[in-house]
């Protein structure tokens, strides 16, 4: 029997509990907070007619770290699943810490404030060290891991698709088809179509602070970082089609780079539309993606939560969006000797995921890896204590699990490549 806490009540969060809901002999309790009970409330109340997973809901604000560790005393959950923003990373982590509760989330630490003058010391010294300059990297959660395994508690980061399952992909090629791994091409393709001149298909806040930076991949031991936007390249999708797709720096990359062993080049694209390309910059030039707080009419507004309150809610877009998804990994390498190439990747499609829990597919593709990474925990299938991201865990019983929840995965050994 498992009681599990879910903190985060939106896009993924949604999908993650109706998904856990649909294995009521795992998650038989499940406590849902979040800052806005309201959501919560009313996401219960649609569950609990269908499901036999006993749901109760709680208000939290998890940037307090006591509000947390009062909820987590109260609750006494078995894992405690992090699904709001990365912003809340560490305190839900201390929170875990503080109660001996194992922690798992969907994306890496970034603060909301990037211009707190703490964090902007850390920051600068990294991107120095380093070489990258994204708001977002592993050291603030791998600074956790003494900690963790001291305690004899799991922590699992990154439990979405990208990272998480693309990470679960690298595990599974190691694997089972490589005996060694030259380079990775992580390819995240959305092929769907919402209708709306512009709109962001997670939380726009963390969603255009991603797309906006500038671009890096790994190779041969280093970062290299370039403008946003500057490498664009062709690709053919299976069931999507031809789309242009840009090279980013993902978190994922990160963790790779010190998991895979001798690996010498790892790239991330997403494909963009032209349409959503020409609003981000605009939006950008105009000053609205900033987070520096501005006076308006006496009161300070922090221009990109403006915007977010502008756009299209995510969580609302499943009904509009038409098309699939194509996201997964491409390899080369060698086996036995011999080259090869690989690739392995999933499709799914907008409507679809819409008609099962009435999301859109990235917030599908999201919250069903966190149900089964969540599976993988309670069911101690992994069961490494400390920090640890996806591809550290064996990929068999998690691509199992993703198989029968609803993300099965293609294979090709002979894709295209990307130059
Ligand atoms: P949403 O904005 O839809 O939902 C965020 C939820 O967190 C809301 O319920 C919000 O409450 C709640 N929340 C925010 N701040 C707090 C707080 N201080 N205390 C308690 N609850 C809070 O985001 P998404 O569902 O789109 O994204 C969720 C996470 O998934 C993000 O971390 C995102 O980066 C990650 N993600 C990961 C992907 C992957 O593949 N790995 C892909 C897509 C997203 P309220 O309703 O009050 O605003």
């Amino acid at each position: 029997m498992s009681r599990v806490l879910v903190i985060g009540c939106g896009g993924v969060a949604s999908v993650a509990i109706q998904k856990c809901c649909q294995a009521s002999e795992v998650f038989q309790e499940l406590c849902i907070a979040s800052r806005t009970k309201a959501k919560c409330d009313s996401l219960a109340e649609k569950l609990s007619k269908k499901t036999k997973t006993r749901i109760t809901t709680a208000q939290v604000d998890a940037d307090d770290v006591q509000q947390v560790i009062h909820l987590i005393n109260d609750y006494k959950p078995d894992l405690v699943m992090n699904i709001a923003l990365p912003y809340q990373d560490l305190t839900i982590m201390d929170a875990c810490l503080a109660c001996k509760v194992n922690y798992m989330d969907t994306a890496n630490y970034e603060p909301e404030d990037t211009d707190d003058p703490e964090w902007r010391a850390v920051y600068e010294k990294r991107c120095q060290e380093k070489g990258f300059s994204a708001y977002f990297d592993y050291s603030w959660q791998w600074n956790y891991r003494e900690k963790f395994e001291k305690a004899g508690l799991t922590a699992l980061l990154g439990c979405g698709f990208d990272p998480g399952v693309t990470q679960a992909y690298c595990a599974y090629a190691l694997k089972h088809e490589f005996d060694t791994i030259d380079t990775i091409d992580i390819l995240d393709c959305n092929g769907g179509d919402h209708g709306y001149p512009f709109a962001t298909n997670f939380n726009p806040e963390v969603n255009l602070r991603e797309v906006s930076a500038p671009g890096s991949y790994w190779e041969n031991g280093h970062w290299v970082e370039i403008p946003p936007m500057s490498i664009r390249r062709e690709y053919d999708f299976d069931s999507v089609g031809k789309k242009d797709m840009y090279l980013l720096h993902h978190e994922e990359i990160e963790s790779l780079a010190e998991n895979i062993p001798d690996v010498q080049r790892i790239r991330f694209f997403m494909t963009f539309g032209q349409s959503y390309l020409t609003h981000m910059k605009c939006l950008e030039n105009v000053g609205m993606l900033s987070t520096t707080p501005v006076l308006f009419e006496g009161k300070e507004i922090v221009p990109i939560k403006f915007l977010k309150a502008l756009l299209p809610d995510p969580a609302t877009l499943g009904e509009r969006t038409h098309g699939k998804t194509n996201i997964g990994c491409i390899f080369t390498g060698k086996k036995d000797g011999r080259k090869k190439i690989y690739s392995i990747y999933n499709v799914c499609d907008h409507q679809e995921c819409y008609q099962e829990v009435g999301s859109q597919a990235i917030s599908y593709t999201t919250g069903v890896p966190a149900m089964c990474g969540a599976l993988m925990l309670l069911s101690g299938k992994w069961n490494m204590t400390g920090v640890h991201t996806v591809e550290e865990f064996d990929p068999d019983p998690f691509l199992e699990a993703l198989c029968q929840y609803g993300l099965p995965y293609r294979e090709n050994h002979s894709p295209e490549i990307v130059d």
